[in-house]
């Protein structure tokens, strides 16, 4: 008599399926969310019946809760990308400037459109 070993299916974690069956690996590293995008690209998802924005979600289950009252800012720029290393936990005026490009990561604010006299 031989036991039939059930390993598939069940043990797998809600948020592993969700990984599996969405996030598609790009070659930049970037994981792309294929599921429900909003007009700004963000991805959105249900899980254990609350809404999620997807990449707030993989972030939270991949590296750890978001601190209180910050925002994720794509270091990537693509908002659709839910890999956890590609974004970053800061204050949402931060994420206004990065966002609105007042602020330029690593760029030097010092360029002029303007070359006329
Ligand atoms: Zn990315």
């Amino acid at each position: 008599m031989s036991q039939r070993k059930n390993t598939g299916g069940g043990h797998l974690s809600t948020f592993s399926r969700i990984k599996a069956k969405r996030v598609i690996l790009l070659d930049n590293d970037c994981w792309k969310w294929t599921g429900y995008k909003d007009k700004l690209g963000y991805g959105h998802l249900i899980f254990h019946r609350a809404k999620y924005l997807a990449h707030r979600l993989f972030y939270e289950r991949l590296i750890g809760p978001i601190p209180n009252g910050l925002v994720l800012h794509h270091e990537c720029r693509n908002p659709w990308c839910v890999n956890p290393q590609h974004v970053r936990p800061v204050s949402k005026e931060i994420h206004g400037m990065l966002t609105s490009g007042i602020l330029k990561p690593g760029r030097s604010k010092n360029e002029t459109e303007e070359k006329g006299e």
